[in-house]
């Protein structure tokens, strides 16, 4: 029986600084920690599962804090591990910190196909904000350097509801993105994370931060910018040129199958969510011994899985295909969910036909509530 098909996620957690409003599992560089580190993902490809990999993310922390030959030993230890078909999308993150952007002709050599700049604003009030050291134009000398490279997929995440953020200033952003001529735009509106330094200022001033209302305005701005420009909005944050759409994440949203390697990582297989611990030590420990790693697991079952899978197909724009949901899940949603549906059509949130269950435009400003409907 040949191997079943996962698409692969790789958490590199280092960051040349720490940006006070994250939450992801990340550390500040250390070469000690970071070498330490690099071992223990070795030891945890070589015993992980066989499966055949579709796609693979560098995600972090900051992946381009290692170097060029480093990434692209480990991009070519991954391929041929996972199986990666020579054309798969192979996509890693960087920081826009010039001094980390080098070496992209190794990366692409290696087969890294796709760049992600976490550029989040380029508007240098708003970066200082952020606790963000790079400069606007750092922003144009990366896009030229991976483009030098042979890059032609690059994809630039962009902030929105950042304190002190005015209408002008997003526009700013999200036009100098543009000019940058990316085939790829993620927007994201800032969140508060428990325990991060921004929770605190939070507590302190609330009034320093976007409400939903201010939220919604910079979203819907986004969504015309960007929509007049030709990107098609295919997912809730995430904006495309047509045939640039992120297949790895395309995959979490059609809830296929996912490996994640690394501290704190995630997977998804065979109906079971599982995540290894977010504490680096105890993650290397484990993997360099060779033992399982720490971590939860859980089995979704039942209406917990059909409501998931439902959540997750909102996001997109097709959203839940009834009769490929039916197959798969052995569930008519729309009969099976008809009151919640019929509510929501009445609100202008959602919008079904006979093949399809979708968010309207306005329920795609209030997604995360009417998803709540379905779990
Ligand atoms: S936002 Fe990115 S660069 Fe900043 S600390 Fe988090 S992972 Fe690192």
């Amino acid at each position: 029986m040949s191997a079943a098909r996962a698409a692969i996620y790789v958490h590199l957690p280092f960051c040349p600084y720490i940006c006070p409003y994250c939450d992801f599992a990340k550390w500040a560089y250390d070469g000690a920690a970071a070498t330490r580190y690099l071992a223990a993902l070795d030891a945890e490809i070589a015993a992980a599962p066989d499966v055949r990999g579709t796609t693979l993310f560098f995600g972090g922390g900051t992946p381009n804090t290692y170097e060029p030959a480093q990434l692209a030993a480990l991009t070519a230890r991954l391929r041929a591990r996972f199986g990666l078909a020579d054309d798969a999308e192979v996509t890693l993150e960087i920081n826009p910190d010039l001094a980390l952007c080098t070496g992209f002709a190794e990366l692409r050599a290696a087969g890294i196909t796709r760049l992600s700049i976490g550029v989040q604003s380029f508007v240098p009030d708003e970066l200082r904000v952020l606790g963000r050291r790079h400069a606007p134009a750092d922003v144009t000398e990366v896009v030229r350097r991976a483009r030098a490279a042979g890059f032609e997929n690059i994809s630039i995440d962009l902030m929105f509801g950042v304190p002190g953020q005015t209408e002008v200033g997003w526009r700013q952003s999200l036009d100098a993105a543009l000019a940058l001529e990316v085939q790829h735009l993620s927007a994201y509106g800032l969140t508060i994370e428990d325990g991060t330094p921004y929770a605190r200022w939070f507590a302190r001033e609330p009034a320093a931060f976007a409400d939903d209302t201010r939220e919604a305005d910079l979203y819907a701005l986004a969504i015309d910018r960007l929509g007049a420009a030709g990107f098609e909005h295919y997912e809730i944050s995430n904006f495309a040129r047509p045939g640039f759409r992120c297949a790895h994440n395309e995959n979490y949203w059609r809830n296929g199958d996912y490996l994640g390697l690394g501290v704190g990582a995630a997977s998804y297989r065979d109906g079971v969510r599982s995540v290894h611990t977010r504490d680096r030590e105890t993650y290397a420990g484990a993997a360099l011994a060779n033992a399982p790693i720490p971590g939860e697991t859980e089995r979704l079952a039942g209406d917990e899985r059909v409501g998931e899978a439902i959540m997750l197909a909102l996001r997109m724009r097709e959203g839940v295909d009834t009769a490929a949901f039916r197959e798969r899940y052995g569930v008519d949603v729309r009969t099976r969910y008809r009151s919640a549906i019929e509510r929501m059509e009445a609100d202008g949130l959602l919008q079904s036909g006979a093949a399809f269950v979708r968010l309207t435009e306005r329920g795609r400003f209030v997604a995360n509530d009417v998803c709540a409907a379905f779990l």
